[in-house]
């Protein structure tokens, strides 16, 4: 078929035979001649023309329709004429794949070779070739190339390639894709042995080769993941798979796949690593020795991870020295030995870059210590001797800066670091951070106990000491108050008088402010015990109100209350510390406002059963700033503390009442504006009281035999001096072994005991309480009532004292009238009701209640003068008065009104008609009636002889006062028999 075998024409041909032409005709594809002109016009086409193109070959020849350039594929075109003409020139052969257009548009691809033929000057006379339809093959090829380089970019992207060992040959067959993982150049030729050399020595090599053997000998196939180190030195790690093939029970064949996994095996192992690491560093959280922060064992516990997550030869932690210029080692692990201690230092001045990365970065990862500049100074003296190639330093800081580093070393291997490794050491290093600092935290915990007990034994040395001063203070203060109190009793001349009064309200000012200061330490030291009785809440406070008023007079201001809403009024309660609060508040308000009023308003409110009794105190004074109002309840706190400050005050009484209502369940406030005023509230808890209204008895005083027990001398004249005004019988004791001596003597004389026992707290050898227990043991003495007056001031409260076996307890000094109302509610007590113990607070809430109304007195006076003077001062005292001219009015009076009705006859003495003393015998006959037997008779008598009061005293009459009648005196008088306010 190649035409430069051929020699005829297309011409020539057909005469040839039949046989021949029918031969051309029927060979598939197209046979034709043409000439070399620009449209190949044909001379001769074969029948298969029809077949291939569609047209006639009748159509062609001679360009009679179309030329055969016209069917061939216009993208063609270029590529068909540059291969002919070549062809043709180069007087070679062409051989050409193209496209044609057949006559139905069908495109088709077709092989055509053709070749010129010449005369024999190199002419051209004709060209002559053959066309075939390659459509099919070509499509198969397309189809088979496009597979294989799919296969081969999918071997490319999957890194997977195989490979192939023919054992009789004894050749090794690796696929691009397995030379390309090896790294090995293109004129490499693999054989056997090399190929298992490229893996990794030690367990791997040795693992494949026993695989292979196995494949071989068993036929046994593997699919393993190892690493191999590449022809370039490389580490990958590799998944290979193979299996044998076996012929007449020998192996003829080992093939397989090899792909690189290293991406994703090193992924993996990182996550595992990761893994671990997290683990360890939870494990190292709950560790008890990091909860218990202690710290050497928590470094140890440290470098021991480090050596085994890690998986590094030597670990170890260096802290640094205050200066951070020398690093110490405190604990270093070597694998192989364990946890060790070590002395170990680094300066900052023999390795600067080493520090100064440190300073630098938090983390300094170190592939090669030989070649990083921070290490470059230890080759010599360190790394070099201990075979130290790679090093991983975290820096341990914690909010106070660093504390110094934790340093992970590999032993004659290098290492590059990873990024969970990284991660896990700057964890470790912040662990090993904030356990150190909570240790640090632990210490500063420890230092801050000790330095509490040390204050709250300050504490304790402070409240001794308060109750020293108190009880040196008031020893002298009692001796003070009561000289003056009896001085006052005497009658003396005007300007004395005065004196002895200033002097009086200065002592009470300065216990006062005794009294306040004791009570803030006793708030302070929680020591205030509250009191609860009943008393009469509008009384008190209109009480409080009427101490002020004087002072308020003084400077033009009105006080004025406002107790509607307070309903009911008898509550239960602590009165004192109420008074005491409301008093500081009223005297505040009255001290700081100087034109306007000050409003006491009380209201009790009701919330869920609870009572709480509330009272405001609002002034039109001089108010407080914004700024300073929440300080005031500081203690020691004033607007105003400089030296040159107006107005006086210690600033504890706003503390001491803050606190004061806290205790009662309740609060304070403040409301209050610079210029404008200030209103002051507060809340406390409170009960109702059982309406029973209790009163001061009247007892006859000079009936009771009193023993007083008290080492100081001052406070025995003072005591037995008030008493014994009073008409009772004082003994004294200068201690307890004297009072026990005396009441034995009593005992064994057979003569009664004493009524009431008055006993000091502090006393050498037997203190108050042991004498109490001491009287209580003892069946002869365990009746007798007991008084307990203490200067301490109560720093331990009532209670103790109402427990060791009191019935009152007083701290001193105490007023005359207060002791004079506790011996009458004690020595009236028939122990028919169990009384609370007897206090001042207890006194008053008994003593208001008995001022609600006016008592009536009758008083017995011939002359005119004196009726008019004593009518005036008993009014003054609230009294009603009835007057009798004489002893036989008395009696006639009295018998028209029933028992109780007068509290007291005041009997003049020298009378017409009948005297004072036959008309008191008479009314002890009962002439003035039944009912009053036993009234009070009190003489008013202006002789002071002797000899006179034992006479009124005989004709049945219980007391005496000595004419010109004081309002004091009468006043002190009547209390003792009616328990009205001093
Ligand atoms: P003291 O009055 O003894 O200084 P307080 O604790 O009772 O102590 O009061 C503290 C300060 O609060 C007073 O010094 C005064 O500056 C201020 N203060 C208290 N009450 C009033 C008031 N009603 N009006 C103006 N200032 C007041």
């Amino acid at each position: 078929m190649d035409n430069t075998e051929q020699k005829t024409t297309a011409l020539d041909l057909h005469p040839q035979g039949d046989q021949f032409a029918s031969l051309l005709e029927n060979i598939p594809g197209i046979i034709y001649r043409c000439k070399c002109d620009k449209q190949w016009t044909m001379l001769y086409m074969s029948k298969q023309t029809k077949t291939l193109t569609g047209y006639d070959p009748q159509a062609l020849i001679n360009n009679k329709q179309l030329s055969f350039l016209d069917i061939i594929h216009p993208d063609d075109h270029v590529k068909v004429e540059q291969a002919v003409r070549f062809g043709v020139e180069q007087q070679q052969s062409w051989s050409i794949e193209y496209r044609i257009v057949s006559q139905s548009g069908e495109t088709r691809w077709v092989h055509e070779k053709g070749r010129a033929s010449y005369d024999t000057s190199a002419n051209v006379l004709f060209l002559d070739g053959f066309i075939n339809d390659i459509t099919e093959r070509y499509q198969a090829q397309l189809k088979l190339s496009r597979q294989q380089s799919l296969l081969e970019s999918m071997s490319k992207q999957g890194q997977i390639g195989a490979w192939e060992i023919d054992l009789k040959a004894q050749t090794l067959f690796w696929s691009d894709e397995v030379r390309a993982i090896h790294e090995v150049p293109d004129d490499f030729t693999p054989d056997i042995a090399t190929a298992i050399n490229f893996y990794k020595p030690g367990y791997h090599r040795d693992k494949i080769t026993s695989l292979f053997d196995n494949a071989i000998t068993k036929g046994e196939s593997w699919n393993i993941e190892l690493l191999i180190i590449t022809y370039s030195g490389k580490e990958r790690w590799v998944r290979a798979i193979g299996q044998s093939e076996f012929e007449q029970g020998q192996c003829v064949r080992v093939f397989g796949s090899f792909q690189s996994i290293d991406t994703h095996k090193r992924l993996e192992l990182e996550s595992d690593k990761a893994n671990r690491y997290n683990k360890n560093l939870a494990m190292l959280t709950v560790a008890p020795q990091v909860q218990s922060s202690n710290v050497q064992e928590v470094k140890k516990l440290a470098v021991k991870s480090m050596c085994e997550v890690l998986g590094v030869q030597r670990a170890s932690i260096w802290i640094f020295n205050e200066k951070r210029d020398v690093l110490f080692c405190h604990s270093i692990c070597i694998k192989g030995q364990g946890v060790q201690s070590s002395n170990a230092t680094l300066n900052a001045k023999d390795y600067p870059a080493y520090f100064k990365a440190i300073y630098k970065q938090n983390l300094i990862a170190i592939d090669n210590v030989e070649t990083h500049p921070a290490t470059i100074d230890f080759i010599e003296g360190y790394t070099k001797p201990f075979n130290i190639k790679s090093m991983l330093d975290a820096v341990i800081t914690t909010g106070d800066g660093n504390l110094g580093i934790l340093c992970a070393e590999t032993v004659g291997e290098f290492r590059q670091w990873t990024q969970s490794e990284e991660t896990y050491l700057r964890s470790l290093a912040t662990l090993l951070g904030s356990s150190l600092v909570s240790q640090r935290r632990k210490a500063t915990a420890e230092k801050l106990k000790d330095a509490l007990i040390q204050a709250e034994a300050a504490a304790v040395a402070k409240s001794q000491f308060l109750a020293t001063m108190s009880h040196e203070i008031r020893t002298p203060m009692n001796g003070v108050l009561g000289m003056l109190e009896l001085i006052q009793l005497e009658s003396l001349p005007k300007p004395i008088e005065t004196k002895v009064a200033i002097a009086k309200t200065s002592a009470h000012a300065l216990l006062g402010v005794i009294n306040d200061i004791l009570d803030f330490s006793k708030a302070e030291a929680g020591k205030i015990a509250l009191e609860n009785i009943n008393f009469n809440a509008r009384d008190l406070i209109g009480e409080v109100a009427a101490a002020q008023a004087f002072m308020a007079q003084s400077k033009g201001i009105e006080i004025i209350l406002d107790l509607v809403a307070l309903e009911p009024s008898y509550l239960c309660g602590d009165p004192g510390r109420i008074r005491q609060i409301l008093t500081n508040l009223v005297s505040n308000a009255v001290k700081f406002t100087h034109r306007g009023e000050v409003l006491i308003s009380a209201a009790l409110k009701r919330t869920k059963g609870a009572l709480t009794l509330q009272i405001t105190v609002k002034d039109t004074g001089i108010g407080i700033s914004e700024d300073k109002q929440q300080q005031l309840f500081s203690p020691f706190m004033q607007v105003d503390a400089s030296t040159t400050r107006e107005y006086g005050g210690s600033g504890l009484g706003l503390a001491i009442s803050k606190q004061l209502c806290e205790l009662m369940g309740g609060e304070i406030s403040l409301k209050s504006a610079a210029g404008v005023g200030s209103e002051f509230s507060i809340s406390l808890n409170v009960t109702q009281a059982e309406q029973q209204v209790h009163y001061i008895p009247t007892v006859n005083i000079n009936q009771l035999n009193i023993l007083v027990v008290d080492d100081n001398e001052t406070n025995r004249l003072v005591i037995s001096e008030q008493l014994g005004h009073w008409g009772a019988k004082v003994a004294l004791a200068y201690d307890a072994a004297h009072a026990l001596a005396l009441c034995k003597a009593k005992l064994d004389s057979k003569q009664p005991l004493y009524d009431i026992a008055v006993l000091d707290m502090q006393m050498p050898g037997m203190d108050g309480i042991e004498l109490c227990k001491r009287l209580k043991a003892d069946d002869n003495y365990k009746h007798i009532p007991l008084v307990m007056m203490t200067s301490i001031a109560g720093m331990e409260g009532a209670q103790r004292y109402s427990d060791a076996g009191f019935q009152a307890y007083f701290p001193k000094p105490v007023t005359t009238a207060d002791l004079i109302s506790a011996l009458s509610v004690i020595s009236s007590n028939n122990q028919q009701e169990t009384l609370p113990l007897v206090t001042s607070g207890y006194i008053s809430s008994l003593r208001k209640a008995k001022t609600t109304d006016l008592a009536a007195v009758l008083l017995v006076e011939d002359n005119p003068i004196n009726q008019q003077v004593s009518t005036l001062m008993l009014k003054k005292l609230n009294y009603d008065v009835t007057l009798a001219e004489n002893g036989q009015q008395a009696l006639d009076i009295l018998r028209g009104y029933e028992q109780n009705h007068f509290k007291m006859v005041l009997m003049d003495c020298q009378m017409p008609v009948m005297d004072g003393y036959d008309a008191s015998r008479a009314i002890r006959n009962g002439a003035a009636g039944q009912q009053h037997k036993a009234i009070n008779i009190i003489a008013l008598t202006a002789n002071a002889m002797e000899s006179d009061k034992q006479r009124c005293l005989a004709s049945g009459m219980d007391d005496y006062l000595s004419k010109p009648i004081q309002l004091d005196i009468l006043k002190a008088k009547l209390a003792q028999y009616e328990g009205v306010d001093l």
